[in-house]
This record gives structure tokens, sequence and C-alpha cells, in this order.
């Protein structure tokens, strides 16, 4: 690791004017940056940490009923507010499965989503609860979609400078539901092979009128499977709709073969999780 030094804002304007240095990167917990940087995978000449900004820490409401959500808060604290495993039950099952306790209680939303991981577990929830990502840099603010978030690999679109502020999770119809599943070789400490996240909402005649599904770890980015979400519209919510559904979904994605699985693989378990999780959703909707 080459000479890093450490800034400890306490507010956002400081955090801003401490990011504006040369060579300098956030850090919130850690748990992906630090590694990266010991890898030399990553390189920093000022390490930024903005788990002492009390504003990126919190989590409060909006006027017409979602959710504002600091990205430094930790998965344990998002957690235990009880607030995101009530309302938007999709995206607490994905920060329980990521690494461990003790990850969790160091590694926050915004450092998932910032690190834009393709098998990230948490981006696929907030893309199907249709999460907007609050930006604020040299530039001034700005919001955008979490699905324009993404580039590549590691990659966003945060301009130099820019900080993730704050995640916003808009209210959700009475009669919607997500699930998330990933398939890991082992139970913990692993990365999804494939992570498929969906959500369903149903008008009056139990028909599917809205759907996005999200796909983690078969693209570059997390993706959307527009195609699955085509079969699912104006279909009644049930084991046929939900089993074309799947199909198309394996039939959108076009992943790369590593060490964690093949293409054809990867291709067999999106069909397999995104049924499975239509078929959760519905479930949920039914109780
Ligand atoms: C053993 C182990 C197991 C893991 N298991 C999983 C897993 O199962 N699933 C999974 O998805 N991940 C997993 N991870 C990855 C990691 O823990 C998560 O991605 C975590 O949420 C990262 O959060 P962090 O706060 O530690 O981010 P950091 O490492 O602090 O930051 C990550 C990136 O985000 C940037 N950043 C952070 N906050 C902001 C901000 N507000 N604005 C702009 N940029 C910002 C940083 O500059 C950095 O580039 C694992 C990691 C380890 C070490």
């Amino acid at each position: 690791m080459n000479q890093l030094s450490y800034e400890r804002p306490t507010s956002l304007a400081g955090a801003q004017h401490a990011l504006a240095k040369p060579g300098a990167q956030a850090l919130a917990g850690g748990t992906d940056l630090i590694v990266q940087l010991r890898e030399r995978r990553r390189k920093a000449d000022v390490l930024v940490d903005l788990k002492h900004v009390a504003e990126l820490r919190e989590i409060g409401e909006t006027a017409d009923g979602g959710l504002l959500v600091g990205p430094s808060a930790s998965a344990t604290d998002l957690l235990r507010d009880g607030r995101i495993p009530e309302r938007y039950p999709a995206l607490a099952t994905s920060l329980g499965m990521i690494g461990s306790r003790q990850i969790q209680n160091r590694g926050t939303l915004g450092g998932n989503v910032c690190n834009a991981a393709p098998s990230a577990d948490a981006i696929p929830p907030l893309i199907c609860y249709g999460a907007q990502c609050h930006l604020v840099g040299p530039g001034g603010e700005r919001t955008i979609a979490i699905e324009e978030f993404f580039k590549g690999p590691g990659k966003t679109n945060l301009a130099d400078g820019e900080i993730l502020a704050r995640i916003v999770l808009p209210p959700q119809p009475a009669k919607a539901a997500a699930h998330y599943l990933r398939f890991t070789p082992r139970r913990e400490m692993d990365i999804a092979v494939v992570g498929a996240g969906v959500w369903l909402a149903l008008d009056d005649n139990n028909h599917i009128e809205a759907a996005r599904i999200a796909l983690a770890s078969v693209a570059p980015t997390p993706i959307r499977s527009c195609s699955a979400e085509a079969a699912l519209l104006n279909r009644p919510a049930n084991a046929e709709t939900f089993a074309k559904a799947a199909l198309a979904a394996k039939e959108d994605v076009t992943p790369i073969s590593d060490t964690r699985g093949s293409a054809e693989y990867r291709k067999s378990l999106v069909e397999t999780l995104t049924r499975r999780a239509l078929e959760a959703c519905a479930a949920q909707l039914q109780s």
C-alpha cells in the first residue's frame, strides 16, 4: 500500500472539500475498498471517511411515504432500524446475505452500490423497488434512477468528487411485493453466481399491472430483463405466467463463463431463480 492520508469530515460540505483533493477516494465501511487497495487493484492518496458525516447515516421519511436512506448506514443499522425489513423486505433479505455479521456491521448500502460489482446483492432489490440516487458534487445536486448509476464492473456514473448522498426508496403500492434470491455454492461468505430480484404489482383483478426483474452476475452491470417483464404484464399471477417469464429472462441474458460457473449454468440459474422469486412474490400477495 502506498502512503495514504486519512480525513474524517463531519459535514457533507467538509466531505466534498476533502474529496476535491487529488487522489481522494470516499471510504465507507472499507470492506471493498481496503481489500482493493491492499491488492493494488485501486489507488488512493487520501481516504475520506464518510462514516462520521451524520446526515450520510440517517434514515428518514419522504413526504410521500417513502424512505430516505443515508448511504453510510451499515447493513446492520438498516436491518435494526426495522423500517427496511417491514417496508422493503427484499432489500432486507439481500443485506442479510452480505458476507457475515462482521461484514454487515462495517459494510454500508452506499458502499455496496458505489463499488458497482455486477454481483452486489443489494442492487437488484433497489432496482426492483425503483430506488433513486441523490448525488452531490462540484457540479451541484442531481438525482438519477439506480439503474443509470452503473457503467461497468467497478465503474459508476459518479463524476469526479461526487458523493452518493441519499438513496430514495419510493412508497410501494398496496398490492405489490418483491423478493430476492441468489445462488452461491456456500451458504455464507460467498458472492452470487446469479442473483434475481423480482417485483410485482397487481390490479384489482389480480392481473400483473407492473413488474420489474433485476439480475446480478450475468452482465458487466446489474440489469433488468425487459423480455421477462413484458411476459408478465397484464397476465394472471400464476405458475404458467411465471414459467414463461422465467424462460424469457433466461433468453435475455448473455453471461460469461468463469471459475464460479459456466454461461449455460448461469442461464439455467436465471430461469430457476426468477421463477422461484416470482412464486414467492405471489405467495406474499396472497397472504
Ligand atoms: C469477506 C467479504 C464478504 C463479502 N460478501 C458480500 C456478499 O455476500 N454480497 C455483496 O454484495 N458484497 C459482499 N462483500 C462486499 C462488501 O462487503 C459490500 O459491497 C459492502 O456493502 C461495501 O460497503 P463498504 O461500506 O465496506 O464500502 P467501501 O469499501 O467503503 O467502499 C466501496 C466503494 O464505494 C465508494 N463509496 C462508498 N460510499 C460512497 C458514497 N457515499 N459516495 C461515493 N462513493 C462511495 C468507495 O469509494 C469505494 O469505491 C463482501 C466483502 C468481504 C470482504
